[in-house]
């Protein structure tokens, strides 16, 4: 794996981000694959914990941060496009490592970006609350304009006051709370509840995992601001996603593509 970094055997994916009410594209969530020299594109599932326990991932983390960036540059300069974001991904030991913010406020620098543009996703809504490394690292992140998002939302222990602290701006509905929000009454109740908890604390709300056109109904008759899933588009290459922004552009809606 310490070769795959050198021989350059990482790809980014990026998958699209709707806004809910209006169906427009607004943004996308960066993907890490490793494009394996035997068993093909590996998703982070088959590789991510061997980065993580390896210490591997600050290094990966860094370029995925450099490329992920590089590219949204490129995507807002030639489609005329400076709000288009991106969300990328962080591990929690990434969020140990003093030297991420360098890291971002570079990538932002070097590459001229808006850092509102830019949303970190992190797992663990407990180290939010937490007087830890992790949280001086996000306070860092929070300094030079990004955005900070949870990811996996409804998973998780999270307390009220580590939504409260003013540090997160968005979090990411998990897709489990969505696969079967048709039919699961609980489901719909907590989707429910989280997005009116979420109004009162002024955070912004994604749904990962969407597939099916009632899913989507029913988030938007809740209000979610922001939709993610096969039922929009599956994660991508960059040469694609510059296609759908072309398209986009010209006033054609991802969801009327791709809707059954
Ligand atoms: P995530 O951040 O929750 O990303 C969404 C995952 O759900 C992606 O899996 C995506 O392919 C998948 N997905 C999207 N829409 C649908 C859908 O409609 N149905 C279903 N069944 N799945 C959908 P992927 O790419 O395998 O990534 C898995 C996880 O790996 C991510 O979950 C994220 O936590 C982590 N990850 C991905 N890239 C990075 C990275 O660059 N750095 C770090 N630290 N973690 C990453
Ligand atoms: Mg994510």
């Amino acid at each position: 794996m310490r070769h795959a970094l050198v021989r350059n055997e990482f790809v980014l994916h990026y998958q699209p981000r709707i806004d809910v009410g209006s169906g427009r594209l607004i943004g996308l969530e960066a993907l890490l694959r490793w494009q394996h020299p035997r068993f093909g594109l590996l998703p982070p599932a088959r590789f991510l914990s061997i980065l993580e326990s390896s210490g591997l991932i600050h290094s990966a983390g860094e370029w995925v941060i450099n490329t992920a960036c590089q590219q949204l540059a490129s995507w807002q300069q030639k489609f005329e496009l400076p709000d288009l974001s991106l969300a990328i991904n962080l591990s929690q030991q990434q969020l140990k490592h003093g030297r991420l913010v360098e890291t971002v406020a570079k990538a932002i620098a070097n590459n001229a970006l808006d850092s509102g543009c830019l949303e970190f996703e992190i797992g663990d809504g407990e180290i939010v609350r937490q007087r830890s490394a992790e949280l001086e690292t996000l306070h860092g992140l929070r300094k030079l304009g990004v955005r900070l998002s949870l990811d996996h939302f409804g998973t998780r222990d999270v307390s009220f006051s580590s939504l409260d602290t003013g540090v997160i701006d968005s979090f990411v509905l998990d897709q489990s709370l969505i696969q079967d929000v048709e039919v699961n009454g609980s489901h719909q109740r907590i989707i429910r509840a989280a997005i009116a908890m979420a109004r009162g604390l002024d955070i912004e709300v994604a749904a990962e995992g969407v597939e099916t056109i009632p899913q989507l109904e029913f988030l938007r008759s809740c209000n979610c601001d922001l939709a993610q899933g096969f039922l929009i588009s599956r994660p991508m290459q960059a040469d694609k996603v510059s296609r759908i922004l072309r398209s986009e552009i010209a006033g054609t809606r991802l969801l009327s593509r791709s809707a059954p």
